[in-house]
């Protein structure tokens, strides 16, 4: 990389609207740290960009002194790609502008925003768009990776709602990407990473949300996985698309709604959200607590921006994390066993192994329609280890692996790339399995020098 001389790094400075940090600056340490604590790196420029004219600056200053170029949204990914060592972080999370045009149904969301910033922006129109579960994930990064949550079932994947993006490319130009304009690069934003510009709106169409949904958790022990997992199987996976249940299995939480003396033992529990009727939903909760013998419950009706910030305290940033991932179009007898197994042998208090449901609309839509190929993926399995000491990064890093790799023969192929460390660039043309050479021109066509490649990257040759 060269080095602006400090005339250079003035212009450049006042040529933006939004900051220009350095080392040197107050709130440098404050503005790089990411989600995950495992990623602590130093850009030796921040540009917390206002808007599109900043990003276009900040592409052009990096190309200009071949800077390495990282670009952030809410800085959530694993990975730990939203940052680097020694080059420039393009930083969107200051743009967090959502515009609602409830009468056409469409949202136009600027690419700081989060999950939480979308939901209370659409709630207020009655409107939802599907994303994740975690109010405070940026809707940048998920919705370029695919995107699934509670909604999945019933709307399909964040990508089938994404009808147009607005981008700056990496030779400076500014492209909108739809189904009309530019359809290679729109197919390849919808799953294929932070590979081939920046965007700097998505465009997506919006769905009506009752004002209250039926959510809550339904918690046994542990010593109840195994058959609770074979009913989850059978009955839950094909119920209607209106109802969703997770499967974690963790050490309990001090959640109040259990009994002390459940605080910290090994569990299962049941996330669930039904988007349909509220009667029918209790009745399906129930269905699923005669499962087995709680030890608590917490299910009612609450608003679903409600609902999506649940799970926030359970994963606030600052902590040290790794994971691993696989789809299943099915949970067999072996991969339950496997499962449960390991969450017998949980490394830490904070470590869990969850079973995310996307079964629904997601596999109606053809494997090439968008580059997300997963559509035979029924469950998501995310291996999440976490932790608070470095000294622990070896136990849990190797639970996580091992888990990982005993349960590699059950499951189905591809692999969701927002949930991929940043140890698995070699996984990459697998995650994305025939669509990769698809992936792979569009590349070319965008990013021939792989300026992009802070990402679970798309090698152009
Ligand atoms: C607590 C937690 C909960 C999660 N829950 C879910 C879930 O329920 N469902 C789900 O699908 N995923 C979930 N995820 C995964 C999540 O989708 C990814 O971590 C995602 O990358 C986060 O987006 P971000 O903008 O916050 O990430 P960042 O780390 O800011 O960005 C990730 C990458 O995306 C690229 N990028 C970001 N913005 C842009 C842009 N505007 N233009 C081009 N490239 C860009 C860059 O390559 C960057 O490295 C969760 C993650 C966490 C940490």
């Amino acid at each position: 990389m060269q080095q602006p001389d400090p005339e250079q790094l003035k212009q450049f400075e006042d040529s933006l609207s939004g900051p220009l940090l350095t080392p040197e600056s107050a709130d440098y340490d404050e503005v790089r740290q990411l989600w995950n604590a495992m990623a602590d790196k130093r850009p030796a420029y921040i540009v917390r960009c206002q808007d599109r004219a900043d990003v276009l600056a900040s592409l052009n200053f990096a190309n200009h002194y071949q800077m390495e170029i990282a670009v952030r949204g809410a800085g959530h990914n694993i990975a730990g790609n939203a940052s680097c060592d020694g080059g420039i972080m393009i930083d969107l999370s200051l743009m967090t502008d959502v515009e609602v045009d409830a009468g056409a149904r469409r949202v136009y969301v600027q690419p700081g925003v989060t999950l939480g910033g979308l939901d209370a922006a659409t709630a207020k129109h009655g409107l939802v768009v599907p994303t994740g579960i975690n109010s405070t994930t940026g809707i940048a990064g998920l919705t370029l990776g695919g995107g699934f949550g509670w909604l999945t079932r019933r709307f399909g994947m964040t990508v089938d709602s994404l009808v147009g993006a607005e981008v700056v490319t990496v030779e400076g130009g500014i492209v909108y990407a739809s189904a009309d304009e530019e359809p290679d690069l729109f197919w390849a934003l919808r799953g294929g990473g932070g590979n081939f510009g920046i965007v700097t709106r998505f465009d997506f169409e919006a769905y009506p949300l009752a004002d209250q949904v039926l959510a809550g958790l339904l918690v046994f022990p542990l010593e109840q996985a195994e058959s609770i997992l074979k009913q989850y199987r059978e009955q839950v996976i094909d119920s209607p698309l209106e109802c969703n249940a997770w499967v974690v299995m963790r050490h309990a939480p001090p959640l109040p709604f259990l009994e002390e003396s459940v605080h910290g033992t090994k569990v299962v529990i049941l996330a669930l959200c039904c988007t349909g009727d509220i009667e029918e939903g209790k009745a399906w909760a129930a269905k699923l607590e005669a499962f087995g013998s709680p030890v608590g419950t917490h299910v009612g009706p609450m608003p679903f921006d409600q609902w999506q910030q649940a799970f926030d305290p359970l994963l606030a940033p600052g902590a040290r994390n790794y994971w691993k991932t696989h789809n299943f179009t099915e949970l067999s007898d072996e991969m339950i066993t496997v499962a449960v197994d390991f969450a017998e042998q949980l490394p830490g208090p904070e470590c869990e192994v969850f079973f995310g449901l996307i079964a629904g609309k997601a596999n109606t839509v053809a494997t090439d329609a968008t580059a997300w190929p997963c559509r035979d993926a029924k469950v998501v399995m995310n291996v999440h280890a976490r932790w608070q000491e470095p000294t622990h990064d070896g136990s849990c890093i190797d639970w996580a692996r091992a888990l990982f790799r005993a349960s590699e023969p059950y499951a189905s192929g591809g692999a969701y790339v927002n949930f991929m460390t940043d140890d698995e660039g070699g996984r990459v043309e697998d995650a994305y399995r025939e669509n990769y050479a698809r992936l792979k021109a569009v590349k070319r066509r965008f990013d021939p020098h792989n300026r992009l490649h802070l990402n679970q990257n798309i090698q152009p040759d």
